[in-house]
């Protein structure tokens, strides 16, 4: 009897290759735990049955041809703003209720051919715009730590079904840290990876210049495998890079190695609790022979403001392609094809408005200069500031969230107090670098993450130190969810 929450991904493919369950069974068992799951925690906006069965039957059918696969038969959840070929892709938004994409994402191919099987595709804030997951047009998902809370957002129905074993893994995107603060309310691993290492070709998109896919796991090494399986050159997106990943050796302690707690977003507005979390990893890194420092980045309190300025005016331009013409939702009470966009626009949800006009101001030609433009130098001051932090240390280290997992319905209708849950995680897509997040903790019994930020294509290096800390820290954290 396989226990879907006891089962990690190198465990599954184990079992299947040695016969001992079919890749039809074990998606059969995820596909029955998720629509249970989803009645609870509304973490799914398609469970996608008929294609994972066929999906999984056709390797089973020609298993010599995918023993070898790094993902075989391993389930996964793929957050609804990434495009899945004929089966519907919603962004969280009523726009695209009925969307069904002609297309593959670039990742999507890559997973299938890694042998993953898609079982569902997970809720999420409106385009991605949130910190919560109560902007989705599908409802608000729920923490299966506490179905009081959040799960984090925008890809809260990505962390909230890997934490709750409806899948093993997960991708999402995270434009200003929605897959690390998601990850980091729900107990699991999720990291943003540097900009350019995974296509975002088939990504709905918000911000593109800050945009990135990324994975979810229930442990660092489940997280890796998911990342090299995903990464890689895509010619059809014109940032993808070239450079070729490498997975280095693990390390056997942190000796050599130098890492800064970055004051500026470790101090301010972090809870007691999460402080006192983040600290106790402090000491296990220490503890594993770690040099540690502080360090101050210039610049970096100013990333809320560049980000707010950033990601609404390129989500501006983004988003003008849902006109009620070319395809998605339309309102044709019209009479003029004017009056269908104003009609058809209305549609789109509170938060994805406001960003729209902020965005549309900042753009506009009196403003350029001033808003938008003064946005992007100070984010290349930023950039050099890291580049500066880099020189002195190996890898920077915050916790992920201020705060652990707030009451549903406590935060929607304050959005600055919202957006200050990406404090701490908005910095690396502002700088294009990669980023993990781990559980480090607890406080009042929900999930604290750490966030560890490593120079441009130094995934491995976080990854092997990350897997340290996770082994040396040993929370078994999973055990604590509630349903
Ligand atoms: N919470 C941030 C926002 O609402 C980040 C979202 C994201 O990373 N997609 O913009």
């Amino acid at each position: 009897m396989i226990e879907p929450s006891k089962l990690t991904v190198t465990e599954c493919i184990n079992l299947i290759q040695d016969k001992e369950v079919s890749v039809t069974e074990i998606t059969e068992l995820f596909l029955e735990r998720s629509k249970e799951i989803n009645l609870k925690i509304n973490s799914l906006i398609t469970v996608c049955e008929d294609s994972a069965i066929k999906q999984a039957k056709e390797i089973d059918s020609n298993f010599e041809e995918y023993r070898n696969k790094p993902l075989l038969g391993v389930p996964i959840s793929v957050k609804d703003v990434i495009s899945t070929k004929n089966i519907k892709t919603t962004a969280g938004s009523k726009i695209l209720n009925n969307y069904i994409p002609p297309y593959n994402a670039f990742v999507v191919d890559k997973l299938k051919d890694a042998g993953a099987i898609i079982i569902s595709k997970s809720n999420c804030d409106e385009f991605a715009m949130g910190s919560s997951n109560e902007t989705s047009f599908f409802g608000p998902c729920l923490n299966p730590w506490d179905l009081n809370t959040v799960p984090g957002g925008s890809s809260g129905g990505s962390a909230a079904s890997v934490a709750s074993s409806q899948s093993l893994i997960s991708i999402g995107s995270d434009t200003g840290g929605s897959i690390r603060q998601p990850a980091s309310l729900c107990g699991i691993v999720g990291m943003k990876p540097t900009y350019g290492s995974v296509s975002r070709a088939g990504l709905i998109a918000f911000g593109s210049s800050l945009d990135q896919i990324g994975p979810f796991a229930k442990n660092v090494h489940d997280c890796e495998k998911l990342f090299y399986s995903i990464a890689g050159h895509d010619p059809k997106d014109l940032t993808s890079s070239k450079k070729e990943l490498k997975n280095h050796n693990d390390l056997s302690s942190l000796k050599g190695i130098r890492i800064g707690i970055c004051n500026d977003i470790s101090d301010q507005g972090i809870s007691e609790g999460v402080k006192k979390a983040f600290n106790n990893s402090v000491d296990t890194m220490r503890s594993l022979g770690a040099d540690i420092g502080e360090i101050s980045i210039d610049y970096i309190k100013e990333s809320l403001p560049v980000y707010y300025l950033t990601a609404p005016s390129e989500a501006s331009s983004n988003l003008n392609r849902y006109d009620g013409i070319k395809y998605g939702f339309s309102d044709q009470n019209g009479k003029t094809s004017w009056e269908t966009i104003g009609l058809t626009r209305s549609n789109f949800g509170e938060e994805v408005k406001r960003r729209i006009l902020l965005g549309t101001f900042a753009l506009s030609s009196g403003y350029y200069d001033e808003y938008y433009g003064k946005a992007q130098k100070i984010r290349g001051l930023i950039i050099n500031s890291f580049n500066e932090a880099f020189k002195k240390f190996d890898l920077i280290i915050s916790p992920t969230s201020p705060i652990t997992a707030f009451e549903v319905g406590s935060q929607i209708n304050d959005p600055l107090l919202m957006y200050q849950n990406d404090i701490c995680t908005m910095p690396a897509n502002i700088a294009g670098i990669p980023a993990i997040s781990i559980p480090c903790g607890f406080s009042n019994e929900l999930p604290v993450g750490l966030q560890i930020m490593g120079p441009n294509f130094s995934e491995s290096k976080i990854f092997s130190v990350a897997k340290l800390i996770e082994n040396s820290m040993n929370l078994n954290i999973l055990e604590g969810v509630k349903v």
